[in-house]
């Protein structure tokens, strides 16, 4: 049995892995994927120290850096439960069981995406998810924004900051997002909200994206609008799935519950990155919570 367990080999993971491993304990990570969503990343601006990386370069500098280490890395593998024996186990869709006295959860997340035409061909090339990661890309032009909630009119005040103009696309008929939010939006000049907006398919011209189709649900009829770029901002979906029915609480929205040391509800199981209740969703603060759950899941085996 392992002292401590990863699942999840993104930043938060391989972290987690480097910080246990360190300690000298038996160390195991098993990932579905090493990179995470790191490998789906083109450029990277904000990991601080390095200028410009790339999504599988940092992700390859990441496996590098945890095979220094005596971790035992188990990959092509997805974590299926989670329930505590006399040890606590972690079930694998293949059927084999993986015993640890300590399990840090790491499984990161996903971006919702629109499930339109278009919108895998242009990845990276005008669709972006994350405004904070992308937006500079797109200064001094035109974009959409995809989503009326929080995460997108923050994300288009954020924009309007950058780019010449943002427009936001709600479905429903009024905006989900904080009063305080909308009112701000409403009081920059260069973002306009329009409602009742389905997006339909995102164009482009081959190499990137020219602009993107949507319905007017009150007229239905189709319009068209010319953007360099789109963000969808319409939800980031924990993969916290093979959690349901274990002792581990999470939100309604799937992110496990985590203290400022990564403990979850479970003894003995902590959590760090994407996949919890932490705050801003990043590269560099997911590897300072996969360090903190280490040393927590360390203060943790010390004790006990
Ligand atoms: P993830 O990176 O999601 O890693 C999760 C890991 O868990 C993977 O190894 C996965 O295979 C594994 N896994 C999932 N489920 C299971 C399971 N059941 N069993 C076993 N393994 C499992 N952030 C920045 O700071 N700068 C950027 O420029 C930037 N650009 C981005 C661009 C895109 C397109 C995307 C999608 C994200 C971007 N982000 C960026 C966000 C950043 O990638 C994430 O915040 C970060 O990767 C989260 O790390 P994580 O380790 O928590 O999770």
């Amino acid at each position: 049995p392992f002292d401590v367990l990863v699942v999840g080999g993104g930043p938060a993971g391989a972290a987690a892995a480097i910080y246990a491993a360190r300690k000298g304990v038996r160390t195991g990570l098993v990932a579905e994927r090493f990179g995470g969503q790191v490998m789906d990343t083109v450029g990277i601006e904000n990991f601080i120290s390095v200028p410009y990386t790339e999504g599988p370069k940092l992700a390859a500098s990441l496996e590098q850096h945890v095979r220094e280490y005596e971790v035992e890395l188990i990959t092509s593998q997805r974590a299926a439960g989670l329930r505590q024996s006399e040890l606590i186990e972690v079930p694998l869709e293949s059927g084999a069981v993986l015993k640890s006295r300590s399990v840090i959860l790491a499984t990161g997340a996903r971006w919702r995406e629109l499930n339109v035409p278009g919108e895998a061909e242009y990845r990276t090339r005008g669709v972006a998810y994350c405004p904070h990661c992308d937006g500079p890309f797109f200064k001094g032009k035109r974009v959409a924004v995809v989503g009326g909630g929080n995460s997108g009119i923050e994300a288009a005040i954020d924009l309007a900051g950058i780019v010449e103009h943002v427009t936001v696309l709600e479905f429903a008929d009024s905006l989900r997002a904080d009063e305080v939010l909308q009112r701000k939006a409403r009081s920059m000049g260069n973002i306009d909200i329009i409602m009742n907006a389905r997006t339909t398919a995102v164009l482009g011209d081959g190499s990137k994206v020219t602009g993107l189709q949507y319905t007017d649900r009150t007229s239905g009829k189709a319009q068209h609008l010319e953007v360099a770029g789109i963000f969808v901002q319409i939800g980031l979906v924990p993969n916290t799935e093979f959690l349901q029915g274990s002792e581990v609480e999470r939100t309604r929205t799937g992110e496990v519950i985590i203290d400022s040391r990564g403990a979850t509800s479970m003894a003995g199981v902590f959590a760090a990155g994407d996949a919890t209740t932490v705050p801003y969703k990043q590269i560099i603060i997911s590897m300072g919570a996969g360090a903190t759950a280490a040393l927590g899941a360390f203060d943790h085996l010390i004790r006990s």
